[in-house]
């Protein structure tokens, strides 16, 4: 069997139906058909539907590592590549596959920059129960994430340092092909979330990435085994592509930090830039700064760079670099001296411990379902968030809690909405005879 070839005339039908159903049946399409699909999906000539069965026989069948390479080619070909080597030094990006409460690129970002190594963050927004760093970084009044390419490498120029989404023309077949697997049940897969974090990285321009992917029940690949499995596809995947790649496998059982939600997650990292915040968020915003200093070349191990980190958290230099970067970008800086400038929602509520123990389980999925209905996330993509609205914990996995004592406060616009998550945020707390064991923050390293 030979896969249909695609040197039709530029409107003539593209066998897009013999293409879904070769991937259905677990067979491989060729470079011509997996290139005119991709193009197909930016132009719109290709229509939505049929990406999205294309989509759900990926999920089934996988990508032969020749088909993800032309795939991932062909995304960052559908759109600009921005050039960023009038900027001096290596450029270095980090990326999440997401997380609950991981409000880590907001303090780390800063910090890596301070310490010398240029970082052009190219961010995403709330996917499935996931936070995304465009949302938080947006309850800032009148920060501004959609830049483009100019504005985008001028900021990076001024401040080493520059916090933004995808604009319209980088890598837009990712923005219709993350839209659709956010609509349709299609995120987790290995090759499609590879492919949909490098096509970006790649376009952006950045000449190394530390990729932190996240592993546990509020992760998308739930089990080591599927994260490390993603990992290795990124690190290899990027390295052919001229990307420099190192990815950690980090805990994602139960939230990071305090704080679920856009603008308090926005405050808790700029407590970490003060030098307080709790100290999962503290240690882990030092070890992947450690990392991505070794990546710009500006580290030569991981105790200097943890040092060079902490430096920067002691001087200010960190919370002076975010300080600029949201002037730059137009956002009101006095929030990052008075962070209670931040959105609140209108109502809160305390969820109190209904006996004593210790605090066995926290449910970092439950806890992201919970504050995406609260409004921290969307359930439809074209939904506005509550920048205001979320979930601040007072307990995490290994505590004493007393009864009665308060586990979390939530914060709502709509007692419906609050209504609608009680027994989900009430659910997501284990309180048991014993302490549990220890979890480790950081459970693998992979180049
Ligand atoms: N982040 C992305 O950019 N894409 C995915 O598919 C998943 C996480």
């Amino acid at each position: 069997m030979t896969t249909p070839r695609t040197r039709n005339p530029r409107n003539a039908p593209l066998p897009v139906t013999t293409w879904i159903a070769r991937k259905r049946d677990g067979g491989a399409l060729d470079d011509d058909a997996i290139r005119a699909l991709i193009a197909g999906a930016a132009t719109g000539r290709v229509p939505d539907y049929q990406l999205a069965a294309l989509l759900m026989a990926i999920v089934w069948r996988g990508l032969t590592p020749r088909e993800l390479g032309t795939w991932l080619d062909a995304m960052v070909a559908s759109g600009d590549r921005m050039r960023l080597g009038r900027i001096a030094g290596v450029k270095v990006d980090k990326h999440s596959t997401g997380g609950v409460g991981d409000k880590i690129s907001l303090c780390l970002a800063p910090l890596v920059a301070a310490c010398g190594v240029p970082v052009p963050m190219m961010s995403g927004r709330a996917l499935g129960h996931t936070g995304g760093t465009l949302d938080k970084l947006e309850s800032i009044p009148g920060f501004r994430t959609a830049l483009e390419p100019r504005a985008f490498a001028r900021v990076l120029a001024k401040t080493g340092l520059v916090l933004a989404g995808q604009s319209a023309r980088l890598a837009p077949a990712d923005r219709i092909l993350y839209a659709l697997r956010d609509a349709t049940a299609t995120v987790e897969s290995i090759p499609l979330i590879a492919s949909s974090i490098l096509s970006k990285k790649i376009a952006e321009g950045t000449d190394a990435l530390l990729m932190d992917v996240k592993v546990g029940r509020g992760a998308f690949l739930p089990t080591k085994a599927q994260a490390r499995a993603l990992a290795r596809t990124i690190v290899e995947l990027g390295r052919r592509a001229g990307l420099r790649v190192v990815a950690l496998l980090t805990a994602m059982d139960q939230p990071i930090g305090q704080a679920i939600g856009n603008a308090c997650e926005l405050a808790e990292a700029i407590d970490v830039l003060r030098g307080g915040g709790p100290p999962d968020t503290r240690a882990l915003t030092v070890r992947l700064g450690a990392e991505m200093l070794i990546l710009g070349q500006r580290a030569r191990a991981l105790g200097d760079g943890a040092r060079q980190i902490e430096a920067a958290i002691g001087s200010g230099a960190g919370l002076e670099r975010l300080r600029a970067c949201v002037r730059l970008q137009g956002g009101d800086v006095r929030v990052i001296d008075e962070p209670r400038r931040l959105p609140r929602a209108r109502h809160e509520t305390v969820i109190e411990a209904k006996h004593g123990g210790f605090l066995t389980t926290l449910d970092a999925g439950a806890l992201g379902r919970a504050a995406t209905r609260l409004g921290a996330g969307r359930a439809r993509k074209e939904d506005a968030v509550d920048p205001g609205a979320g979930i601040l914990l007072h307990a995490k996995e290994g505590d004493v809690v007393q009864r009665g004592a308060p586990l979390a406060t939530v914060r709502y616009g709509q007692r419906a909405r609050f209504e609608a998550v009680r027994a989900l945020v009430e659910g997501s707390f284990t309180v048991g005879a014993t302490r549990g064991r220890g979890r480790l923050l950081i459970l693998e390293r992979i180049d």
